[in-house]
C-alpha cells in the first residue's frame, strides 16, 4: 500500500500518462499506478545502485518489466527522446536538489511535460524554479503523515509569463488560500521556531540585533498570511 503522501503526488498523475519517477527507489509509485492501470509506460530513475536494484526487484515481483523500465541515470539523464515521456514525478527529497534536477535536465524538458513534485524542505527553491521556467502551478497539496508535513506541488507550462508574489513562493500560491490543518501546524511551529531562536539570541552577550529583527519580519509575515485567511 502506498503512503498517503505518494498516493497524493500518483492522483495528479493523468490516465495514460507516459512517466518518468525520478529517484524512485523502491520504485513504489510507478508500480502502483501501473497497477491500477493509470499508466503503461512508466522509466523508474535511479542515480544510486542501491535503490535501483530495489526497484528493479520489486517491478520484477509484480510482473511489471515491460511497462516500467529501471534506468541507472543522474536526474532528467533518465529520458530518451523517444520516450515520448509526459509527466515526470520527483518525489522525498529536498526542494533544491529537485530545483537542480530540473535545470540540470532542462534540454529534456522541450516537450514541456506536467510536473508533479513532493519536496520534503524548501518548497520554495521548486516553486521558484517553476516561475522562472513560465511553469503554473495548478494544483497543491500540504498534508501530515508519519510526524512530517509533506508539500505536494502539480505544474504544467503555460502559455505566457508567469508571476508569482514573494508570499505565494513562501506558502504556495493555492495552499495560502485553502489553508487546512497541516498547514496551520507547519507555520505555527515554523512561528515556534523563529521566536526560540530570538530567545537564544537575545540572551547572548551582544545580541544580534539586526538578525533578530530578521526573525521578527519573518514571525509577523506568517502570522499576516495565517491570519488573511481567517478574515
Ligand atoms: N521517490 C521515492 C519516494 O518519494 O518515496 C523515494 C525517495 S528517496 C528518499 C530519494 C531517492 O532519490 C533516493 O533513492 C536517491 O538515490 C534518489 N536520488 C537522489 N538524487 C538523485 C538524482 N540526481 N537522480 C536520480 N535519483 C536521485
Amino acid at each position: 500500500k502506498l503512503s498517503r503522501r505518494l498516493m497524493t503526488v500518483a492522483q495528479y498523475v493523468k490516465n495514460g500518462s507516459r512517466m518518468a519517477d525520478i529517484g524512485s527507489d523502491h520504485g513504489y509509485l510507478p508500480i502502483y499506478l501501473a497497477r491500477q492501470g493509470q499508466i503503461n509506460f512508466a522509466i523508474a530513475g535511479e542515480v544510486a545502485m542501491g535503490p535501483l536494484s530495489n526497484a528493479e526487484h520489486e517491478i520484477k515481483m509484480a510482473n511489471l518489466t515491460d511497462k516500467i523500465m529501471p534506468r541507472l541515470a543522474d536526474g532528467l539523464a533518465a529520458i530518451k527522446a523517444d520516450d515520448d515521456v509526459d509527466t515526470i514525478t520527483i518525489a522525498g527529497m529536498g526542494g533544491s536538489l529537485i530545483a537542480r534536477i530540473l535545470e540540470a535536465g532542462k534540454e529534456r524538458l522541450s516537450h514541456f511535460p506536467e510536473l508533479i513534485l513532493q519536496p520534503n524542505v524548501d518548497e520554495i527553491d521548486v516553486r521558484k524554479w517553476l516561475m522562472a521556467h513560465q511553469y503554473q502551478i495548478i494544483h497543491e497539496d500540504i498534508l501530515k503523515e508519519d510526524h512530517h508535513i509533506y508539500e505536494i506541488i502539480d505544474a504544467v507550462r503555460a502559455d505566457r509569463a508567469v508571476h508569482y508574489s514573494a508570499k505565494e513562493l513562501l506558502f504556495g500560491p493555492i495552499l495560502m488560500h485553502h489553508q487546512n490543518a497541516a498547514f496551520n501546524e507547519k507555520w505555527h511551529d515554523k512561528i515556534d521556531r523563529l521566536k526560540h531562536a530570538i530567545k537564544q539570541m537575545q540572551g547572548a552577550k551582544v545580541p544580534p540585533v539586526a538578525r533578530i529583527d530578521a526573525l521578527q519580519a519573518e514571525i509577523n509575515l506568517i502570522q499576516e498570511v495565517l491570519s488573511d485567511e481567517r478574515n
